[in-house]
């Protein structure tokens, strides 16, 4: 799952430059960004998951535009840590 982190918003619109969230997208649609389109990961973390894992962020960036993504991974909705499975043998 990724964020918007610009607009905090989900990014579950499907457009030719990825997914992105609905404000990216009416952004792009009504006022097409110009230059040339770099994408890149950004190399410090930007946040921290629950198990301190860094989550990163991925930019798409244009001469007048910029979306910045963050990464979620994808465990981070399940709690449990799994521990150490018990027999009864
Ligand atoms: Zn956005």
């Amino acid at each position: 799952m990724t964020i918007c982190l610009e607009h905090q918003s989900v990014e579950d619109q499907a457009t030719p430059f990825g997914m992105v969230c609905p404000q990216c997208k009416h952004r792009l649609y009504t006022n097409p960004p110009e230059g040339n389109l770099m994408s890149f990961w950004e190399s410090q973390p930007v946040a921290y998951s629950l198990k301190r894992e860094p989550c990163f962020a991925y930019t798409l960036r244009w001469e007048d535009f910029r979306i910045r993504s963050i990464h979620l991974p994808e465990d981070d909705l399940v709690t449990q840590e799994s521990p150490e499975i018990e027999s009864h043998s």
